[in-house]
């Protein structure tokens, strides 16, 4: 029977507390920093003030002695806390885990090569996870004891500013996208997709090189490991070569159809249609014939 320590924020916690309490712990503590409803047996609330990652890293090393599994949410900061404290602590630290079983220590399968594939680890006790959650339906009830717990730690790296981001558009909550990738010879041309995309109702998107590098859409109009996770029902991919970094974006979407002069692209392989074509050709013809049909 395990003593089992959770901490997350505020949003990821409640199907963090349902993974943790999967193994059906003797004991679960939970460490976060605002007040939450999840079945504990205790809950801690840290009050950090602006203390980011050092702090969190300062207080869990503090805490973490004495339990068996230490889980913490798959997300970039919680990422890099449990790597520190691993560190420090010498124990194992394993990211990106999809589920976790007991098995004389933890078996867990985590995603690689950007989900393109799964391991199977196992490793003894103390260990460190960083979980996906979404696997996970969130778990709400009372705590069986509340802690407040006061932690100045005099960070190194201070908060100067936190500056909202003017978003645009929000990519995750189109139902149709066209997506456009280096197909596109040049910035003007993004007219024509602009005028397929209205036409549509749909939301325009790209690839990392026409946001990152070229600059001619912004980079939340970016679609992939490095940008938005997006789960339309159409997903128009014009000019866009089926790089994994870029298909891991849209996996989520109902049906995907690919324009590529390329018939081996290796989005020929992730789409549900794909039209083998000349996208400065293929497009002017959609747009025509959706009029056609408006009219
Ligand atoms: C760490 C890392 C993270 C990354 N993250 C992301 C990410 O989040 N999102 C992302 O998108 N990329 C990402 N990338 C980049 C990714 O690896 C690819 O380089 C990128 O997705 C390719 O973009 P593309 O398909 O537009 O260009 P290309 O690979 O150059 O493909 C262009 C395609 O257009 C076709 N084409 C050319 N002309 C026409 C035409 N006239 N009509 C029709 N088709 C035409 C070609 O046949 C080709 O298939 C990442 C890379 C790294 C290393």
């Amino acid at each position: 029977m395990m003593r089992i320590l959770a901490i997350s924020d505020k949003i990821n916690l409640p199907r963090l507390v349902a993974a943790a309490k999967s193994l059906n712990p003797k004991e679960l503590v939970v460490i976060t920093s605002a007040e939450a409803n999840v079945p504990a047996d205790k809950l801690i609330i840290a009050k950090l003030g602006d203390g980011l990652n050092e702090c969190w890293v300062k207080l869990v090393e503090e805490q973490l002695d004495g339990y068996d599994l230490t889980m913490m949410p798959s997300t970039r900061n919680f990422k890099e806390i449990a790597a520190r404290i691993a560190a420090r602590k010498e124990i194992p630290y394993l990211s990106e885990v999809l589920d976790v079983r007991l098995e004389e220590g933890i078996v867990v399968s985590r995603m690689i090569f950007s989900g393109r594939g799964i391991e199977v680890l196992k490793t003894q006790l103390p260990a460190i996870l960083t979980l996906n959650l979404d696997p996970y339906e969130p778990l709400e009830g009372q705590p069986s004891s509340v802690e407040e717990l006061e932690f100045n730690c005099s960070p190194q790296v201070k908060l100067l500013e936190r500056r909202e981001k003017e978003a645009e558009v929000d990519l995750t909550k189109a139902e149709v996208i066209v997506s456009v990738g280096r197909g596109l010879k040049k910035k003007e041309d993004l007219d024509i997709i602009r005028e397929l995309a209205s036409l549509l109702g749909a939301e325009v998107a790209c690839t990392r090189p026409i946001s990152a590098d070229f600059k001619w859409l912004p980079e939340e109009r970016h679609v992939g490991m490095t940008g938005v996770r997006v789960k339309p029902k159409v997903y128009l991919a014009l000019g866009i070569s089926g790089q994994i970094q870029h298909v891991v974006g849209f996996r989520d979407a109902e049906t995907v159809v690919a324009v590529n002069i390329d018939p081996e692209a290796p989005i020929s392989e992730v789409s549900d249609y794909m039209i083998v074509g000349d996208l400065y050709e293929v497009v002017p013809k959609l747009i025509e014939e959706i009029k056609r049909r408006k009219s």
